[in-house]
């Protein structure tokens, strides 16, 4: 299946959200959207309530009344965020749309990394959910004429109610320039995702597969909660070793407190050599693109 489905669900109903003034359309109202969409379009089978639950280790779920055609969506009474209540929400909401048909109940554990391209229902629901919360059209307008920077994502986040990993994530997928986000901690990458640019020039981060250091002159080590958003230009080859030696990057970076502390970091890249100047076999690299959402 893929993710085109999961896009293109969730674009369907953002077309439909358009008709909302702009204050009202994000965040999006995600419980009042799975409602209201449910029972208008799917009134067989409508979504009839959101509530919070305590189960140990579930993070959101979906289920269907056991004689009634009715659906019920939950979440973690414990989850204090509400960019990743929102997201967890959306996340279920995802999964009545996509795949109710295959199950009458889901059940979902904060998973921590996902593969983009990985064909599971988990990352379906991930995917959907993204587009529902930060449409892509509306996302380019809002950075359109805008240098990258922190500053911009945490416009974004707010905007869309999400986190500031989760906007960082979504950018990836629009920023045409070479760019890799990156989240750190204790002096090591835990996940890197690049977008298309970057990737396609072999500048990536395959932090799954190796253990990386993040490089000791990097920023990315000195920044503290205290410090706010800082940036610097490095040089490209300290993150990226192929990159040539005259090459410049500029990193943003940005640490973040609360129970799951980590540095993000932004890596932009100017405009790459040419592909076909490059030798064949280093474009054979495996895929490692972690992606993580809800924090
Ligand atoms: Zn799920």
């Amino acid at each position: 299946m893929g993710a085109k489905r999961p896009m293109a669900e969730a674009n369907k109903i953002s077309q439909l959200l358009r008709v909302l003034p702009d204050d009202e359309r994000f965040p999006v109202d995600v419980e009042k959207v799975a409602l209201e969409l449910s029972r208008v379009r799917y009134s067989d089978d409508p979504i009839v309530s959101i509530n919070t639950f305590d189960i140990d280790g579930v993070e959101g779920l979906l289920g269907r009344h056991p004689t009634d055609r009715k659906w019920k969506i939950g979440y973690n009474h414990r989850i204090q965020s509400p960019g990743r209540i929102r997201f967890t929400l959306a996340h279920e909401f995802g999964h009545y749309i996509l795949h109710r048909e295959m199950k009458s109940e889901f059940r979902c554990s904060l998973r921590d990394m996902h593969e983009w391209d990985q064909r599971d229902i988990e990352a379906e629901a991930d995917v959907f959910a993204s587009y529902l919360l930060m449409p892509l059209d509306d996302y380019r307008n809002q950075v359109a004429g805008l240098l990258p920077s922190i500053e911009m994502l945490r416009h974004c986040g707010n905007r869309y109610g999400v986190s500031l990993m989760a906007a960082a994530l979504k950018w990836t997928e629009i920023a045409t320039k070479r760019a890799v986000v990156v989240a750190a901690r204790d002096g090591f990458v835990l996940w890197a995702r690049s977008n298309n640019a970057a990737f396609r020039s072999r500048v990536y981060l395959p932090a799954k597969k190796l253990t990386i250091p993040v490089p000791e002159e990097s920023i990315l080590n000195q920044v503290s909660v205290r410090s706010g958003p800082v940036t610097a230009k490095q040089r490209a080859n300290l993150w990226f070793e192929k990159e040539p030696g005259d090459i410049e990057l500029v990193e943003h970076a940005l640490a973040i407190g609360g129970d799951y502390p980590y540095t993000l970091g932004l890596l932009l890249l100017p405009d790459a050599t040419p592909l076909w100047e490059l030798p064949e076999d280093d474009l054979l690299i495996p895929v490692d693109q972690a992606l993580r959402w809800r924090k």
